[in-house]
């Protein structure tokens, strides 16, 4: 079976980033990623690089920023004045805070704290990141009629989230 659009497609991957080869994240540890293919649940650049793949295949992908989380964007970095977080027990810089806006939380991560201010950063944190993903294929299978409605996979149990 090859993968297409509504199909629960079960992958191993690890995923570097390209500029500094750092190792970002890898699903190696945990059971593989389960997810159903045509409904936007990853990354376009890897959902399109999965398409026709087969069980047993494995590849690598290099995903320019555009096709993954996006460049990253000015509009999302602020400045905020110390004072107005002196309510934290500490702040420093990797930290994520969670701000109520308009459109309902956000993540900002601080990226630099000088005396007097901090700088928070609402990007994806893997915005204008081009990354390169290696890729086994673990399983595909016919999506359920639940799942189509849904929109996401389901696990063994009919695990939901
Ligand atoms: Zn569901």
């Amino acid at each position: 079976m090859t993968i297409a659009n509504n199909k629960i497609v079960t992958i191993h991957y690890k995923l570097v980033d390209a500029q500094s080869g750092d190792l970002i994240e890898s699903s190696k540890d945990r059971p593989a990623m389960a997810y159903l293919h045509g409904a936007n649940n990853l990354i376009p650049g890897l959902e399109k690089a999965l398409e026709g793949k087969k069980v047993g295949d494995e590849f690598e992908v290099t995903i320019a920023p555009e096709d993954a989380y996006g460049e990253h964007s000015e509009n999302g970095v602020h400045k905020v004045p110390l004072e107005e977080l002196k309510d934290l027990e500490k702040i420093e810089v990797g930290m994520v805070l969670t701000a109520q806006t308009e459109n309902g939380p956000a993540n900002l991560q601080v990226t630099e704290v000088s005396e007097t201010e901090v700088t928070v950063d609402a990007n994806h944190p893997l915005a204008g990141k081009t990354l390169i993903f290696s890729v086994s294929v673990e399983a595909v299978r016919d999506a359920s009629a639940e799942e189509l409605e849904h929109g996401h996979a389901h696990g063994p149990e009919g695990h939901h989230h």
